[in-house]
């Protein structure tokens, strides 16, 4: 299949408005890292426009080199402790409703920065106490007692990514492992909170071992999936091995939803935090979130 030429249904709308000039200004003036911008999401113009944007603390170098993914890999610098409370800070400025916050892989600190997670997730909950918290979270290696550190705080949406299928695990996320990144999000479940994951297609899989992902998850009892096309960001990272076509992704979506799986977003730009707020309604009970007249006065 020739992949150099993106199809007409990847072409993502380009940045503009003053939704999208309020974020950059309020991303600039707190310090914060956005994965919107760390990643490349192809989203990002839609919706910084839109008033939303998903925040990565613990930094913006990760200690995992993931063979899909544009954030930088190397040392991390020393943690920012004033970087909780300028989350809750810009959470607050675009009055969201539903709000995503990921991070780099820490691997190098001991809890694998659970503590900064949990700290995160309280000092957004103190300052927005009607707003629903979004978090995905990398492995913690599958140290149950960090992930419990993280749950502790009681985030209303606890989200990691199995990425790719069973096979695709060790040329996609190296230091990663399927069983271990399941074992997470079944963990999460068993203490009763509300789970996420999500996959790209392009990588190299076959239509059997999708299927067997989306059994997989349903198994897990995940409540939402997310399913998206995977971009190469520099030719250095892993080739793509082919463009889902939008009737692959409906399909994709009927599949999982006749399994059990509760919600399910499937699209070729569908990224991890991109309309969360809609595909969480069920779980939050929160109807909709209005942020664009919050950060322009419109
Ligand atoms: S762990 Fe996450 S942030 Fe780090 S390289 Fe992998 S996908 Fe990127």
């Amino acid at each position: 299949m020739d992949t150099s030429r993106k199809p007409s249904w990847l072409r993502a709308k380009l940045p503009s408005g003053p939704g999208y000039a309020a974020v950059r200004q309020l991303v600039d003036n707190t310090h914060l890292h956005t994965v919107c911008q760390s990643a490349q999401c192809p989203n990002l113009g839609e919706c910084w426009s839109r008033g939303t944007a998903t925040v990565m603390i613990l930094g913006n170098i990760c200690t995992r080199s993931c063979n899909f993914c544009a954030i930088a890999t190397g040392r991390p610098t020393e943690l920012d402790l004033g970087e909780p409370a300028r989350v809750a800070e810009a959470v607050s400025k675009m009055n969201l409703r539903h709000c995503v916050v990921t991070s780099v892989a820490r691997d190098e600190l001991t809890d694998g920065g659970a503590s900064v997670w949990a700290a995160t997730i309280r000092a957004i909950r103190h300052r927005n106490p009607h707003t629903a918290i979004e978090v995905l979270v990398p492995d913690f290696k599958g140290r149950t007692e960090d992930v419990d550190t993280v749950l502790a705080a009681k985030p209303d949406i606890f989200n990691h990514n199995l990425e790719t299928v069973e096979r695709l695990q060790k040329p996609v996320r190296v230091q990663a492992r399927y069983d271990r990144s399941r074992s997470v999000l079944q963990h999460a479940k068993s203490r009763g909170f509300t789970t996420k994951t999500g996959i790209m297609l392009g990588l190299g899989e076959d239509q059997h071992e999708i299927e067997q992902t989306l059994r997989d998850i349903a198994s897990d009892k995940t409540d939402i999936v997310t399913i998206g096309q995977y971009l190469q960001p520099t030719p250095k990272h892993l080739p793509i091995s082919r463009w889902a076509t939008p009737e692959e992704f409906v399909h994709w979506k009927e599949f999982g939803l006749s399994i059990g799986i509760g919600v399910i977003e499937s699209g070729a730009l569908v990224r991890s935090s991109y309309h969360a707020d809609e595909q969480s309604k069920k779980y939050t009970g929160i109807e909709h979130l209005n942020t664009q007249n919050a950060l322009t006065g419109a």
